[in-house]
């Protein structure tokens, strides 16, 4: 079966980094994690997962392709991969692939997967936000990362924000929305909306705006792919709980 994969158009026009968002479409797993599940800390089947990633491997052409992924802890940790052989490389929520050859991926369900690509020097990075990293402002901190440790200027980098949980579906209490606020301000305010005295919150809105406030181009910042709670073709934990968890990828050929 022919796999979920969105990329991100802009980025195929001009040489791209091998990349993308994938749904759960294809795959072997079965009941709750039916599909392409790619988790293996979520209770499926890991002889299944295994398998599931031998699919993606024929699906992106790439038949030795090795993604690192990270013990997601909904921090703000990044950590820089030197290593193509790493499997995963322990608790983080930001990487950095240091080189071409080495390939990364986020495991979500809801929160928003976050690629970036520095192609003028060949440099690939990853963010996993929800809400709590989105308070901590893992995104622009991963701008500054890149400045301080790799001399990025902002300026270069291309940052796309696959399927999250969207301001649909995403309904917030006040434990979330004040701390988001008191921290972001306008930028919090702006990805809040009220409807019927409830809050719901649009991840991707305010890590795009975190994004912009730490100098990254506007029309470099792509939304790509819908919310993954209204399209089943993706894994959702508000709306199933029990569920896998969908990759994307990012990484430079060598
Ligand atoms: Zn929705």
């Amino acid at each position: 079966m022919e796999l979920r994969w969105i990329k991100v158009s802009a980025w195929e026009r001009r040489g791209a980094p091998l990349h993308g968002f994938l749904g759960r479409r294809g795959g072997k797993s079965e009941g709750a994690f039916m599909g392409l599940n790619l988790s293996f800390r979520v209770g499926d089947d890991p002889a299944v997962v295994k398998d599931n990633f031998c699919d993606v491997k024929k699906a992106v052409g790439v038949h030795n392709l090795k993604v690192v992924t990270m013990k997601q802890v909904h921090g703000d940790h990044i950590a820089d991969v030197a290593d193509p052989k790493i499997k995963e490389i322990g608790e983080a929520d930001g990487m950095v692939a240091e080189k071409p050859g080495i390939f990364l991926g986020l495991l979500t369900a809801d929160c928003a997967p976050i690629l970036f690509s520095m192609p003028e020097r060949k440099l690939a990075a990853v963010v996993h936000a929800g809400w709590r990293g989105t308070l901590a402002g893992i995104a622009p901190k991963m701008v500054r990362h890149l400045k301080e440790r790799y001399g990025v200027a902002p300026e270069e980098i291309e940052a796309a924000l696959g399927p999250t949980i969207g301001v649909c579906c995403y309904e917030i209490g006040a434990d979330v929305a004040e701390p988001l606020t008191v921290k972001w301000g306008d930028a919090a305010k702006s990805a809040i909306q009220s409807r019927v005295g409830k809050q719901y919150l649009d991840i991707r809105e305010l890590n795009r705006r975190q994004l912009e406030g730490a100098g990254v181009a506007p029309e470099r910042i792509v939304v790509a792919g819908p919310c993954n709670a209204c399209d089943r073709e993706f894994f959702s934990y508000r709306r199933d709980k029990d569920t896998g968890r969908q990759l994307s990828f990012i990484g430079w050929p060598s």
